[in-house]
């Protein structure tokens, strides 16, 4: 093993056939707008038991329409965890809604049952209670979603997954993208996650009216179905706009990368989980906190927690060594543009806390036993050297 060669916090794995996949669209008629997005929809809705997918260029975008489809605008709330990418929080702002978040819970770093509850309490007798939950499947895990339904239920709020980092994860005996106690689950297919289309979203739902709404958002809010048209058709040529839409479309070359990529997720997940495990093992005895080792999980993500003092130094020390960690994530309510709508440090304590002791170690299906076992030997050095 050659001890300078860099390794990565995650990073995609492509087979023959994910490129023979995307060059057989390459010598098709159709780079965008043909056969391939349709068949991987039914690839996704088929794999995680969804009446409908809908697939777009980023996650991002998905969460946009998943918000949309659910009418959330001016003078909705819309509530986040603060341990996310910004996108989760991001897709309320460009709706017009308003954000604001509900603190982790310190040994899951997912949405906290109890802060949840206790926000809508009080949120209830201020008459602000939240048009959509966006729960954030953090690092691969499920928020308790069993939980999440009843409370969405008692109080009247919809409930979409950010499922970004749980394609493949199960949640209470079913899988993270069927739907089962949320209105629209969203998946990411970036490379660094666990399967890729190079940028890509999905959206899934049991709803067909959320499925039509999202699917026609997605190219500038324009139809051609003859069934759904407000207008009597002046000739075969008429399409409508009924609604202000976007260009979010997925093209053929990644949906045909999306889908025989999807043919792998199982021995991915597979792989991830026995690197978790292993992490596990290796790590358990030195003085640092360690994710739950949940086989539930998709383990997109392996999230260490060190002494506050020492994370800049064991960082740069990593860094140093060539292996590249990552830390997830800067508490997204302490980003200077969530500073200006109002929200500071402090808001969101545990959050706080757990970000600035997090260190993102390498977790991806084809990091090697032995690139893995350098990481903890270098890891266990520092420890060390640190005296911790
Ligand atoms: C990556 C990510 C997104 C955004 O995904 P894109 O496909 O890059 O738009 C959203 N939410 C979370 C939690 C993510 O990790």
């Amino acid at each position: 093993m050659n001890q300078s060669e860099f390794i990565p916090y995650g990073r995609q794995d492509l087979n023959s056939e994910d490129k023979q996949a995307v060059l057989s669209v390459l010598e098709s008629d159709w780079l965008t707008q043909g056969p391939e997005v349709p068949k991987f929809e039914q690839a996704l809705a088929e794999t995680f038991s969804a009446k409908h997918a809908v697939a777009v260029n980023s996650a991002t975008s998905a969460l946009h329409l998943a918000l949309l489809a659910l009418e959330v605008g001016e003078g909705d709330w819309v509530w986040t965890s603060p341990n996310s990418f910004v996108a989760s929080a991001n897709a309320a702002l460009y709706c017009g809604a308003q954000i604001d978040f509900v603190d982790i819970d310190p040994h899951t770093y997912l949405l906290s049952m109890e802060a949840l509850e206790n926000k809508l309490q009080q949120a209830e007798q201020m008459g602000r209670l939240p048009k959509v939950l966006v729960a954030v499947h953090f690092a691969g895990a499920s928020c308790d979603m069993v939980k999440i339904a009843q409370l969405a239920q008692h109080y009247g709020f919809k409930v979409v997954e950010d499922a970004a980092h749980a394609i493949g994860a199960e949640q209470a005996g079913h899988k993270v993208g069927s739907c089962q106690w949320s209105d629209i689950c969203v998946f990411s297919l970036h490379p660094v996650k666990i399967i890729t289309s190079a940028e890509g979203g999905v959206a899934l739902t049991h709803s067909a009216e959320l499925a039509t709404k999202m699917a026609c958002l997605r190219s500038h809010g324009v139809t051609r179905d003859s069934q759904a048209l407000l207008q009597p058709a002046d000739g075969p040529w008429y399409y409508e706009q009924q609604d202000l839409g976007f260009n979010y479309r997925m093209t053929d070359l990644q949906a045909a990368l999306g889908r025989s990529q999807l043919n792998r997720l199982n021995p991915f997940i597979a792989r991830r989980r026995q690197l978790a495990e292993q992490y596990h093992q290796a790590l358990k005895g030195l003085a640092m906190g360690l994710p739950q080792l949940d086989f539930t999980s998709a383990w997109h993500l392996y999230v260490i927690q060190v002494p506050a003092e020492h994370r800049l130094a064991i960082f740069q020390a990593l860094r140093q060594a060539q292996i590249g960690v990552q830390v997830h994530y800067l508490p997204v309510h302490t980003q200077p543009y969530y500073q200006k709508l109002g929200f500071n440090w402090g808001d969101f304590p545990v959050a706080e806390s757990y970000y600035q002791r997090a260190i993102t170690l390498p977790l991806f299906a084809s990091l090697t036993d032995s690139q893995q076992a350098r990481v903890v030997r270098v890891l266990r050095q520092l420890f060390v050297e640190h005296g911790i």
